[in-house]
């Protein structure tokens, strides 16, 4: 309630990457949805509830605690896979609900097995194999003796999985260390196979995977960025076709986030504006007050250098970004007035800031930048 600003999300947006990305993968791969980071900023439940309109049914997050907050805030559940951090606690709670995770040691297969027999459920697993990101994954002792240690209670697991993570297929400076992950992934999944298991699904793409090494989608994706409209980087982006302003048009942003003008004034010439001595009138200028902030993940960065949206025109940040509250530059836009609708990123008539251009002036990766929007900023669905 009395929030002092909303993030709007687009279904029509989300229908449009849909479908180019279902085109790319072709219709017999499975698509994850990947929904950590309270959905890329998007909103967790908000997102999951309009994909599921969109005809996803599937969606991977990184933690227990994300599996729970769907679970708890969705009607009918989807199918949830967890793709890190699950304590023993959490384990037992996701059998009993029939969500996925992820085994990358065999402490975690025991403890499952052990909740498995207790319940009188399967767990469901996917085996995370060591290609080389060397962050978690089995390697290939541990893979044998994995795949004994299942064949010995065969009843108690389904094996719903083999996969691994890429360390950058993004970028074609880690295509050596990418290709050799691919090798050693076909290698584990013989491994796997001689163990006598049968993963449903063998996975490594993520967004950057089905651009740059379309012949890792195996038989199901993990895509995050790329649903929300967002190219993994500019490399992928100019890679798939040379051609800016056709590959601008193959995405589209789902995230306006909106606020208003909560106050105006006239500041004489030779005025500081703000804190401090960091923004000084050269001229007789009209600012505004608008009460959003770095503590609602507007960058101090933006200090000076930010640009938002009123009344279909370009408007500067004046001085620091304070924690609630920025002031800007509506010198020369005609007929401002209290309450308008600020755009902070996102389209209004046909000017645009683009979170790109938003993080660039604030110097954050575009995943870092969404996943730090708020969780307490209410998301609005909007067709
Ligand atoms: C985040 C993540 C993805 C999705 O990556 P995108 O670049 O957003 O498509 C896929 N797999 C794993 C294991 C991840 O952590």
């Amino acid at each position: 309630m009395f929030e002092t600003s909303v993030i709007e999300i687009s279904k029509s947006a989300l229908q449009t990457n849909l479908k180019f990305l279902k085109q790319r993968t072709g219709p017999h791969v499975k698509f994850c949805s990947v929904v950590k980071g309270n959905a890329y900023g998007h909103g967790l439940s908000e997102f999951v509830n309009l994909s599921m309109e969109c005809g996803v049914g599937y969606f991977a997050v990184y933690a227990a605690d994300e599996a729970y907050r769907i679970v708890q805030s969705i009607k009918t559940p989807p199918e949830i896979y967890i793709m890190g951090m699950v304590e023993n606690d959490a384990l037992e709670w996701a059998i009993q609900e029939g969500i996925e995770f992820c085994v990358f040691d065999r402490q975690r297969l025991e403890a499952a097995a052990s909740f498995a027999k207790r319940i009188g459920k399967k767990a469901k697993i996917h085996l995370e194999v060591e290609t080389g990101m060397n962050r978690t994954g089995l390697d290939e002792k541990e893979i044998a003796l994995v795949g004994e240690r299942i064949a010995k209670e065969n009843q108690f697991f389904e094996v719903r999985g083999v996969c691994t993570h890429f360390s950058g297929a993004e970028s074609m400076a880690n295509n050596f260390r990418v290709s050799q992950q691919i090798s050693r992934f076909y290698k584990s999944m013989l491994t796997v196979g001689r163990s006598g298991l049968k993963p449903v699904y063998q996975h490594a793409a993520c967004s950057a995977g089905v651009m740059n090494y379309p012949e890792t989608m195996g038989n199901m994706v993990r895509v995050g960025i790329m649903q929300y409209g967002f190219w993994p980087n500019d490399e992928t982006f100019i890679r798939y076709n040379g051609d800016k302003e056709r590959n601008n048009r193959i995405l589209k942003r789902l995230i306006t986030w909106k606020s208003r003008i909560m106050s105006m004034k006239q500041v004489k010439k030779g005025e500081f504006i703000g804190y401090g001595t960091s923004f000084l009138a050269h001229r007789d200028m009209k600012v505004a007050t608008v009460p959003i902030g770095y503590s609602h993940g507007y960058s101090r960065n933006l200090s000076n250098t930010g640009k938002v949206l009123v009344r279909g025109s370009e408007a500067s940040v004046t001085g620091i970004v304070n924690m609630n509250a920025i002031t800007i530059d509506i010198t020369g836009i005609d007929g401002v007035e209290k309450g308008d609708e600020v755009v902070l990123i996102g389209t209004q008539k046909n000017k645009t800031v683009s979170v790109v251009s938003f993080s660039e002036m604030s110097h954050q990766l575009n995943y870092e930048m969404l996943t730090r929007l708020p969780k307490d900023i209410p998301r609005l669905t909007v067709t």
